[in-house]
C-alpha cells in the first residue's frame, strides 16, 4: 500500500504517434492529456472519432488492466476497449503496457453547472447500473490492497492525522476515525462486497448534459464493499453545495433506484462518506508534507474541509433518516412504534385544554399560503392584524379555539429565521410540524400522558418559541419520545423543575400573550417529537418543504394526543398534479401553461407570487398587475363598492364620470371621450369600429409580428397569429408594414435616420381606416421604435385620412418611467388610444378614449352597450390603480429602477456573448439572446433554458418575439432595485451554467 505513486511515464509526443500508428492505425495526433499516473494521448480517426492511447505506469500489473478490460466490457456503457489491428486489448512496449479507449467528450462533473436533482439522481443511476453490472464479477487482480481502498481508513488517517496542523480540524478527524472503529468496522462483515470502479469523484465523471453522463478512468478499481461506491461518489457531490445533504439525497435515491442498497448499507453511508473524506484530508496532509510547495494540494482540499465541517454541524441522524427516506425507507426508524403506542392507547389520552376539542367550540383555521388568514408577506409580520382575524373569527363562530393544522404549508414564516440557502437559490420553512391551538392568552394547559419534565426554557428571540416546556415519554416497550408545548406565559417558567414527574391532566403551563410568547397571536403550539436530535429546549416547528418528509416522521401528528376528530378537517386541496390533470380533461388544451413542470399559485403580494408551499417566485412578467400583486388599496375600493352596488351603465352613477375625467386628465387634448370595456380586445375590437364608421374605409395598416388581442377581429390583423401555427395568412384589406427594429430589422442603426426609411412604407396604403400600433412593441420581441417614427407614419397615415390607434394595453400607465404613455416618448398624440391589462390591475377592465369629433361619426345611431364595461366596481378599481400609481410614484419608480437594471444588464453583455441586445423603457425592457454577433443567429433554445432555470432558481420571465430568442422583463411596478439585483445576479449565474455557455 502505497501513498504516493511513481512518476509516470516519459514517452515523447513523437513516440506516441509513432506507437498509435503501428498499434491501431492511427495517424491524428490531437493532444496529450493530463494524467497523474499514466500517459494519455488523444488521437483522431478518419471518421472523427476520437481515442485515448494509454501506456500505463510501469509499476502496473499487467492483469490489474486485464481486470478493468474486463470491467469495462461487462458494465457496456460509453466506454470501450478498442484492440489494435491484430486484435489485441493490451500490448506492450518497452515493458510498458499499452491500451486503446474511445475518448468521451464532454465536461467533468467538478466544472459542470448545474448540479440539478435530476443530474445527481442519473450520477446515482449510473452508478448503480455499474455496480449491477459487476454484482457477480470476480477476477483474482481485484483483491489489491489499495490505499484508496475505504477499508484501510484506520490505517491511512491513524498514519497521517497528526500532520493535520490545525488542532480543531485534526479533533474531526479524529472523531472520524473513532466512529470508523466503533460504528463501522464491527459491521464490515455485514457489507455486500464487490468489484467496483472506487473513484467516481467529480473528474471521473463525464457530462453532456442531465441526462447524458459517463464514468471513465477504471484506475481504482477492486473488489471492497459495494456501498463504498455511491459513499465515494456523494464525498464529491456534496462539495460546494449549500445543502450537501440534498445533493447526496438525490444521488442516493437514483442509486437506490437502480441497485437497492441494504438496511446497513443505508445506515452506514452517512459514516462511509464522511470517512472518505477523513481519507481525502489525510492524504493530503501527508502528500503536503512530501511536496510542500504544490500549491494545487492547498487548492484543492479546501472545498473538502469546507464540506467536512458544515457536515458536523448537520446532526448525523438527521443525515441517516434523509437517506433512508431517499431509500423509500420511513426516514425515522422508531416513530411507527410511538404512533402505534399511541393509537392503541387512544381514549385514554387527557385534554391538553379545557375545551372539548370534539364539540363545535374548536374549529380549523385555514393558515395555508392562499388563505385570508395567512395574510401576504407584508401582512403577517403584523400580529396584530393575524390576531384581529383570528379571534374575530372565532367570535363569529362562536368558538373558543381555532385549530392551526399540521403539515400544513405556510407563508406567514417571512423572517429571515426561516430561511436557508438550498442548491437552487433560498428556500423557506414553511411546513408546519405541531398542531396550533389559537385561544385566549392565560388558558391552561396540561400534560395528555405521564411524563417526565426534559426541558424549560425561554426561547426568547423574536419570532421564536417564546416560554417552551418539552415532556419526555416513554412507550410500553421503552421508546423515548417527546411533547412541546410552546408560546406559554413567562409564569410557566417557574411553574415546573426538569426532572420532575408529570401526570395525566396535570396542569403544566399557560397560554402565553403577545410579545412576550416568541411575537405572535396567543396560541399553543403543541408537537411530537420522537427523536430530539440532541437539541435542548427548543426543536424546530417549521421544515423546509424540500425535507418535509423527513420532518414529519420526526414528528408525527400530534391529533394522535388531541384527538381532533377528522371531520373537522377540510379535504387536502388537489396537489399540482391533480389540478394539472384536472384542468386537461375539462379547460381548452391551447389555454398554454408555463413551464416544463407547470407552477399552482396561490397567493400574490407585491412583485411577489406564491406556490402551494409558500415558495416566493419573483414575477418580472405580470405587467397586468401594474401596482403590485393583490395590492391593498385596490382590492380594498373592489371590496367596497363590491358590497354596495354592481350594475349597468343603464343608470347615472359617479364612478364612471369621476373615473372619465380622471383618465382623461392624464392624456393629452383633444383625447377626452371614454368607453369602457372588459379587455384590451375588447378595447382594440371597438378602436376598429370606432375607426371605420369614422373613415368609411376599412384596410387596417398593422405592423409585422403584432398581436392586438384575441377576438376574431383582432386575429386577422396580428401578424403574430395569423401568420403563426394555426394561422391563415393575412387576411384581404390588411396591410402589414416591417417591424421598426434597429436591431435586427430591414434597417438597422440606432439613429434616427431609419425612421423615415421605416415610415415610408405607410405611404404605400391609399384608404386605411386606421394604422393600429403598439407605442413599445411587446409580443414583437420588446422592441423600441426608432426615434421619430411615430410622427413620420402618423403622418402619412393621416394625409390618407386614416386614423392613428395607440395600443397602450402593455406599456400604459407610467411603465415607460419618462411618460405616462408610450406614445408620449415619440411626441405624437393618436386619435385613439387602447388600453387594457394593467389599468384595473388583474381585474378585466379595458378603455377606449378618442377625441369628441370621432366619437360623435361614432354615434351613427346603433346603440353601443356593454354589459359589464364601466360598471361601478369596474370604475372604482381603476380609480384606485390611478390613485396608487400617483400616491407611491410609481412613474418614477420605473424609470430609476428600469435604468439601474438597464445598466446592470448591459455590464453582464460583456461577460455573456449571448446577450446580443438589452433594450427597453421603464420597467418594458427586453434581452435579445444571440449565437453570433454577425448574423444574429437566434438562440432560441438558449432563452427557453435560461427561462426555465430562473423559475427552478425563483425568478419568472418569458420570451417573446418572432423567434423566441428575447427574454421579456415587464414586472408590476413594486419591482424594487433589491429586485433588479436579485434578477440580474440569478441570471449571471444561469447565463454560466453550462448548456448556455
Ligand atoms: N394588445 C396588446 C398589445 C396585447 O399585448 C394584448 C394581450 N397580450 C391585447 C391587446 C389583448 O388584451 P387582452 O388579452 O386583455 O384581451
Amino acid at each position: 500500500m502505497s501513498a504516493i505513486r511513481s512518476i509516470s511515464p516519459q514517452f515523447s509526443i513523437e513516440e506516441a504517434k509513432r506507437i498509435a500508428l503501428l498499434l491501431y492505425g492511427l495517424a491524428d495526433f490531437v493532444s496529450e492529456l493530463p494524467s497523474e499516473r499514466d500517459q494519455n494521448f488523444l488521437f483522431r480517426r478518419s471518421d472523427g472519432r476520437q481515442f485515448t492511447l494509454k501506456i500505463a505506469n510501469r509499476d502496473e500489473a499487467r492483469e490489474v488492466l486485464e481486470l478493468q478490460n474486463r470491467a469495462i466490457e461487462l458494465v457496456g456503457q460509453v466506454l470501450e476497449v478498442v484492440p489494435t489491428v491484430d486484435g489485441q486489448k493490451i500490448s506492450t512496449i518497452e515493458s510498458y503496457f499499452v491500451r486503446l479507449l474511445n475518448y468521451v467528450p464532454g465536461v467533468p462533473l467538478a466544472e459542470y453547472k448545474p448540479h440539478t436533482s435530476r443530474l445527481l439522481m442519473n450520477l446515482g443511476r449510473l452508478l448503480g447500473r455499474t455496480d449491477k453490472a459487476l454484482a457477480s464479477f470476480t477476477h483474482e487482480a481485484a483483491a489489491r490492497d489499495l490505499y484508496w481502498d475505504i477499508r484501510n481508513a484506520d490505517r491511512v488517517i491513524a498514519s497521517y492525522k497528526h500532520l493535520i496542523e490545525n488542532a480543531e480540524r485534526r479533533a474531526i478527524v479524529e472523531t472520524v476515525l473513532s466512529d470508523w472503529r466503533l460504528r463501522v468496522q464491527p459491521r464490515l462483515s455485514e457489507l455486500r462486497t464487490s468489484v467496483i470502479h472506487n473513484d467516481a469523484n467529480d473528474y471521473n465523471i463525464i457530462v453532456n448534459g442531465e441526462d447524458s453522463i459517463a464514468l471513465i478512468d477504471y484506475g481504482d478499481m477492486l473488489e471492497t464493499i459495494t456501498v463504498a461506491e455511491p459513499a465515494i461518489a456523494c464525498a464529491y457531490a456534496m462539495l460546494h453545495k449549500p445543502d450537501p445533504v440534498a445533493a447526496a439525497v438525490d444521488l442516493i435515491r437514483g442509486y437506490h433506484q437502480t441497485y437497492p442498497l441494504t438496511e446497513v448499507e443505508i445506515d452506514l453511508l452517512p459514516l462511509l462518506i464522511r470517512t472518505r473524506l477523513g481519507m481525502s484530508v489525510t492524504i493530503a496532509a501527508h502528500q503536503k508534507q512530501l511536496e510542500p510547495n504544490n500549491e494545487y494540494l492547498l487548492i484543492s482540499e479546501k472545498p473538502v474541509w469546507k464540506l467536512i465541517e458544515k457536515l458536523s454541524s448537520i446532526h448525523p441522524r438527521f443525515v441517516h433518516y434523509s437517506f433512508r427516506n431517499a431509500c423509500e425507507l420511513p426516514p425515522c426508524p422508531q416513530t411507527a412504534k410511538v404512533v402505534s403506542f399511541l393509537a392503541r392507547d387512544g381514549v385514554r389520552h387527557g385534554r391538553v385544554v379545557d375545551c372539548d376539542l370534539k364539540s363545535e367550540r374548536a374549529i380549523v383555521i385555514d393558515l395555508s399560503v392562499g388563505s385570508l388568514e395567512n395574510g401576504t408577506r407584508d401582512e403577517a409580520a403584523d400580529v396584530t392584524r393575524l390576531t384581529t382575524l383570528l379571534f374575530r373569527r372565532l367570535d363569529d363562530e362562536g368558538a373558543e379555539v381555532g385549530i392551526g393544522r399540521y403539515n400544513e404549508a405556510r407563508g406567514l414564516y417571512t423572517s429571515l429565521l426561516f430561511s436557508t440557502e438550498s442548491n437552487d437559490g433560498p428556500e423557506w420553512r414553511t411546513i408546519h410540524l405541531g398542531i396550533d391551538l389559537f385561544m385566549r392568552a392565560d388558558s391552561p394547559v396540561h400534560a395528555p400522558i405521564d411524563g417526565i419534565v426534559h426541558s424549560i426554557r425561554n426561547n426568547d428571540a423574536l419570532l421564536d418559541y417564546g416560554p417552551t416546556v418539552i415532556l419526555r415519554h416513554a412507550t410500553d416497550d421503552g421508546t423515548e419520545f417527546f411533547t412541546l408545548y410552546g408560546h406559554l406565559s413567562v409564569s410557566s417558567l417557574t411553574h415546573l423543575a426538569v426532572g420532575q414527574a408529570v401526570r395525566r391532566g396535570d396542569l403544566i403551563a399557560w397560554i402565553g400573550t403577545y410579545p412576550t410568547n416568541g411575537g405572535w397571536p396567543p396560541h399553543l403550539h403543541f408537537q411530537i417529537i420522537t427523536d430530539m436530535l440532541e437539541r435542548d429546549g427548543e426543536f424546530p416547528g417549521v421544515a423546509l418543504p424540500s425535507q418535509r418528509a423527513v420532518w414529519l416522521s420526526l414528528s408525527p401528528d400530534p391529533n394522535l394526543l388531541l384527538q381532533i376528530p377528522q371531520s373537522k378537517f377540510p379535504a387536502e386541496p388537489p396537489s399540482p398534479a391533480e389540478t394539472l390533470a384536472a384542468r386537461r380533461k375539462s379547460i381548452g388544451p391551447n389555454l398554454s401553461i408555463s413551464y416544463k413542470t407547470p407552477l399552482k399559485i396561490v397567493r400574490g403580494a407585491g412583485a411577489y407570487l406564491y406556490d402551494e408551499i409558500g415558495r416566493g417566485y419573483l414575477d418580472c412578467v405580470n405587467n397586468v398587475a401594474h401596482v403590485g400583486h393583490c395590492h391593498p388599496k385596490v382590492v380594498r375600493a373592489a371590496q367596497r363598492q363590491m358590497a354596495v352596488l354592481n350594475t349597468n351603465t343603464r343608470y347615472l352613477h359617479d364612478n364612471i364620470v369621476e373615473y372619465a375625467k380622471r383618465l382623461t386628465a392624464k392624456l393629452p387634448a383633444p383625447l377626452s371621450v371614454c368607453f369602457f370595456v372588459n379587455s384590451g380586445s375588447e378595447a382594440n375590437d371597438l378602436a376598429l369600429r370606432i375607426a371605420r364608421a369614422h373613415t368609411k374605409a376599412n384596410d387596417i395598416i398593422v405592423m409585422e409580428s403584432a398581436y392586438h388581442g384575441n377576438l376574431s377581429s383582432l386575429i386577422d390583423i396580428s401578424p403574430y397569429k395569423f401568420d403563426g401555427p394555426g394561422g391563415s395568412g393575412m387576411p384581404p384589406r390588411v396591410h402589414k408594414v416591417s417591424i421598426a427594429d434597429g436591431y435586427r430589422g430591414r434597417f438597422r442603426s440606432s439613429d434616427s435616420a431609419i425612421a423615415s426609411k421605416y415610415a415610408a412604407e405607410l405611404r404605400e396604403v391609399e384608404r386605411p381606416a386606421a394604422f393600429i400600433i403598439e407605442s413599445v412593441l411587446s409580443c414583437a420581441g420588446q422592441v423600441v421604435l426608432p426615434p421619430g417614427y411615430l410622427s413620420e407614419s402618423f403622418r402619412y397615415v393621416r394625409q390618407a385620412s386614416g386614423l392613428c390607434i395607440a395600443d397602450e394595453v402593455q406599456v400604459g400607465f407610467g411603465r415607460v418611467g419618462t411618460h405616462f404613455w408610450g406614445f408620449e416618448t415619440q411626441g405624437v398624440v393618436p386619435d385613439i388610444v387602447t388600453m387594457g391589462k394593467s389599468i384595473g390591475n388583474g381585474h378585466p377592465l379595458g378603455a377606449v378614449v378618442t377625441t369628441l369629433e370621432i366619437a360623435e361619426s361614432f354615434n351613427n345611431g346603433m346603440e353601443y352597450f356593454n354589459t359589464f364595461g364601466g360598471n361601478p366596481v369596474s370604475c372604482a378599481i381603476g380609480l384606485a390603480v390611478l390613485d396608487v400609481v400617483e400616491r407611491e410614484n410609481l412613474q418614477k419608480r420605473a424609470f430609476e429602477v428600469g435604468e439601474l437594471l438597464k445598466a446592470r444588464l448591459r455590464n453582464l453583455q460583456s461577460r455573456h456573448p449571448l446577450l446580443g441586445d438589452v433594450r427597453g423603457l421603464g420597467l418594458f425592457i427586453g434581452i435579445e439572446l444571440i449565437r453570433n454577433t454577425e448574423t444574429l443567429e437566434p438562440a432560441a433554445k438558449e432563452a427557453a433554458y435560461v427561462v426555465e432555470r430562473m423559475k427552478e432558481r425563483g425568478i419568472l420571465l418569458s420570451t417573446d418575439g418572432p423567434f423566441h430568442n428575447v427574454i421579456k422583463i415587464k414586472p408590476p411596478l413594486a419591482f424594487s432595485e433589491t429586485d433588479a439585483e436579485i434578477l440580474v445576479s440569478t441570471l449571471d449565474a444561469v447565463l454560466g451554467e453550462n448548456p448556455v455557455r
